[in-house]
């Protein structure tokens, strides 16, 4: 069997590598520049919804969720995911997306602002409570466990690119333009962390469908998080406080009990983002493969994506419709752009 070599062990590539060795590919080997999830997914958010504007993207998160549920606490927390609207226009897109979120068996339905959120400018809300948060290097870390208890060989600080092999796939996230032309470009967003808080024990991710400021529970903090107005393109994660009072500001309001707080811990990591938002998975050249350009949500999508590479790789194709995502679609115009992207 050919010697495949699956560049990055984030999320994706674990996913990958643990797929790949669950269908019996024997010569399997997760090669990391730096260490397993070191890139992205140690910045992540850990979101994980089924909640997104098109089909493709419902389908992906949907046919996710099975193995974060079995996966379970601590690696996932199924406190679902809630969206609020202030604006009649907000609250008819909630509407129009829970429509399709519903036709394709996502369980999304009208709910109440959970205590403690304020509500008195809020119109409705909508929420999914398979939906959770997770914690996105210990995921990846117990996958890569499992890839190599089924034989897969790591490679840490390692470049993929010095490695023989029969088949690549590149799945380095915001660094896959590195190991082929593909369009995508880097984009820093950061997280800010509270100082520990008293919290309800079963606090759903709360994001604010207006704005796209959202904030979970991790441990005894709050973790929050929203789009740069001036969009930071680029390789740089140095942390811009100048978004401090800002973003405290709004903590405030929407969550009255964190008034007071301050930001104790924050990061920077990077989104690897295409034109349109949606990912890049499928065979781009003879022997290559990709699946990255995320766009920001990719780890909750890792399993499915895992899958479906993995069933394409070994078996020739795959019974998971992944043309939504062939990289041919930029040889024309991207038609489906992604706007649920926090
Ligand atoms: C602030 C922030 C919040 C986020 N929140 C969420 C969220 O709530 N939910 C969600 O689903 N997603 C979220 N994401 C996106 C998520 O982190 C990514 O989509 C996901 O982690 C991508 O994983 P990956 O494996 O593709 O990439 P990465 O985790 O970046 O892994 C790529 C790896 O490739 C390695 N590499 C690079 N070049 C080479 C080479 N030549 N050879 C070998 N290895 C190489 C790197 O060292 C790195 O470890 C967020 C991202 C950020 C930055």
């Amino acid at each position: 069997m050919a010697r495949i070599v699956v560049a990055g062990a984030g999320a994706i590539g674990a996913s990958i590598a643990y797929h790949l060795a669950l269908r019996g590919a024997s010569d399997v080997v997760l090669a990391d520049r730096g260490e397993v999830a070191s890139g992205s997914t140690s910045k992540a958010m850990g979101g994980v919804r089924q909640q997104f504007s098109t089909e493709p993207e419902v389908r992906l998160a949907r046919d996710s969720i099975r193995f974060f549920e079995e996966l379970g606490a601590p690696f996932f927390l199924q406190v679902g995911y809630l969206f609020l609207a202030t604006t009649d226009a907000g609250l008819a897109g909630l509407e129009e997306r829970m429509e399709l979120q519903r036709s394709l068996g996502v369980p999304v339905e009208r709910a109440a602002v959970p205590a403690g959120v304020r509500d008195d400018d809020v119109l409705g809300a909508v929420a999914c409570r398979r939906d959770g948060v997770a914690d996105p290097p210990a995921v990846t870390r117990e996958l890569v466990r499992r890839a190599c208890e089924l034989g897969v060989e790591l490679h840490e600080g390692t470049d993929a690119r010095d490695l023989d092999r029969e088949v690549l796939v590149v799945a380095a996230g915001p660094w896959s333009g590195e190991l082929a032309e593909l369009p995508i470009r880097p984009l820093a967003r950061q997280l800010l962390e509270t100082e520990p808080l008293e919290l309800p024990e079963r606090l759903p991710m709360v994001v604010e469908a207006e704005t796209g400021f959202h904030f979970r529970r991790r441990g005894d903090r709050l973790v929050i998080a929203m789009a740069d107005s001036v969009p930071r393109w680029g390789t740089d994660t140095s942390v811009d406080e100048s978004v401090f009072g800002d973003r405290l500001g709004r903590l405030a309001h929407r969550y009255p009990a964190a008034a007071g707080t301050r930001i104790d811990r924050a990061s920077a990591g990077l989104y690897d983002m295409t034109p349109d938002a949606h990912p890049i998975v499928g065979r781009i050249a003879e022997g290559v493969y990709a699946a990255c350009g995320f766009s920001g949500h990719g780890f909750m999508q890792s399993p499915a994506v895992g899958a479906a590479l993995a069933e394409l790789i070994l078996e020739g194709e795959t019974s998971y419709d992944l043309s939504p995502f062939a990289l041919e679609r930029f040889e024309g115009d991207a038609v489906f752009p992604e706007t649920l992207v926090l």
